[in-house]
């Protein structure tokens, strides 16, 4: 069965098509400028070069429309025609307390997945435009959807309530929901295999650092708590966003500054981050560069976001009766050799230790913990597509 996977963002479109036969990508690509100008979709069929098409691009169902076409193109396609394509899955960010697993799209999720735009209004009206797009063009093919927070629902009440009146929780869903849950979710399981651990029995710290950044506690394969909390704002200090701030700086803020609630948001969401500490850059290769040049701020910044790191995985052990491994992925965490072993030596009064050898790979699966460290340390490149495709095929098959 091939699947194609939808990710679509407020103005751009990332798919991949898989062979679920061998879990291999064959095609994948991106529609960049969606609604704007210079708008184009870059498609690569695994094995040949890349093409780009310039066209202007309305809305999503044109670019879907672009995608289909491409896909299916006698020349550069990578299949004869979209019967070959089985089901697709869509990554949609906010599923709320609705869904706790993956789900067989149909009018009635749809309408669900309509209720959470208020508590997700950037990011579950693309997802949206998407599943509709799809369900124009391919009427008859099977959707799924894959949701960022789904994974967390196994979070205790204890861990998603807010210490505010009772009642924002149950008027305006106010609670900790947790993003980043595909990711979490795929490499606990890849871990659980890594290393022999049934994955009712497995206990992680799993760091996703990225350009937005979160850790979760896994506790019997399952979500325990995480630093996301009602928006990807909370928790870690990221590329741009802030993270955890006293969040009596933000009322202040808007008088000292004369700003109002959304250009207040801007600034966290935007403006923040690794980004605002170092006004160097919110990309950690260019952070790094200039650490290494002297420049202060940036090394500032790539000082606290490691350690806002080490606190959690530090808050997040004593969640765990033991933990099986602390496993790092997304951009910075497979790819920084020097930020992984930062963390791990700020985690050595836990006798955690390092074998820098092994910890000099980049997005390569390893264990890279010394051989007398009291917790192992993984690198575990993420693939949610993939665990897209996987959800997808399992509820399609039949
Ligand atoms: P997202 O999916 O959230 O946009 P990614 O998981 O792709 O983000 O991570 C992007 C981040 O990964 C960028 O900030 C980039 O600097 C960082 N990154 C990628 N490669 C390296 C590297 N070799 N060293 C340090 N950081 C890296």
């Amino acid at each position: 069965m091939k699947v194609l996977v939808i990710n679509c963002g407020s103005s751009s479109l990332k798919y991949q098509l898989l062979d679920m036969e061998d879990e291999k990508v064959i095609a994948k690509g991106l529609a960049e400028r969606i609604g704007i100008e210079g708008a184009r979709v870059k498609y690569e069929k695994i094995g040949d070069e890349e093409i780009v098409i310039e066209k202007p691009m309305e809305n999503h169902k044109v670019a879907i429309d672009i995608v289909l076409n491409t896909i299916q193109d006698p020349e550069h396609g990578a299949v004869k025609s979209l019967d070959e394509i089985g089901a697709i899955g869509h990554r949609v960010v906010h599923g709320g307390e609705a869904f706790a697993e993956s789900v067989l799209i149909n009018d009635e999720v749809l309408k669900a997945i309509k209720d959470n735009v208020e508590i997700a209004p950037l990011h579950n009206p693309p997802n949206i435009m998407g599943i509709e797009a799809v369900t124009e063009l391919m009427p008859n093919t099977p959707q799924v959807a894959c949701f960022d927070t789904a994974f967390h629902q196994t979070i205790p009440a204890e861990n998603y309530i807010y210490a505010l009146p009772y009642e924002y929780y149950e008027n305006h869903k106010i609670r900790r929901y947790g993003f980043h849950g595909t990711s979490h979710q795929y490499v606990t399981e890849r871990a659980s295999d890594i290393l022999g651990i049934d994955l009712d029995k497995i206990n992680l710290v799993t760091c996703h650092l990225g350009n937005g950044a979160s850790i979760t506690a896994v506790k019997n394969g399952k979500s325990n708590d995480t630093t996301m909390g009602f928006t990807p704002l909370e928790g870690l200090i990221m590329g741009t966003r802030c993270g955890d701030i006293d969040p009596a700086i933000i009322p202040f803020l808007m008088e000292k500054e004369n700003l109002s609630a959304d250009e207040v948001n801007n600034v966290m969401n935007k403006k923040s981050g690794v980004l605002g500490i170092s006004g160097v850059s919110s990309d950690f290769r260019d952070l790094d560069q200039a650490a290494a040049e002297g420049n202060e701020r940036a090394q500032l910044a790539l000082d606290a976001f490691e350690s806002r790191v080490v606190k959690s995985i530090g808050a997040y052990l004593t969640q765990l009766d033991h933990c099986d491994g602390i496993v790092f992925t997304a951009g910075v965490g497979e790819n920084s050799i020097e930020t992984r072993a930062h963390i791990a030596q700020k985690l050595a009064s836990l006798g955690v230790t390092l074998d820098e050898e092994k910890n000099n790979v980049r997005g390569k699966e390893a264990i890279f913990s010394g051989e007398d460290s009291s917790i192992r340390l993984l690198v575990i490149p993420t693939n949610e597509e993939l665990k897209i495709a996987q959800e997808t095929e399992r509820l399609t098959q039949n």
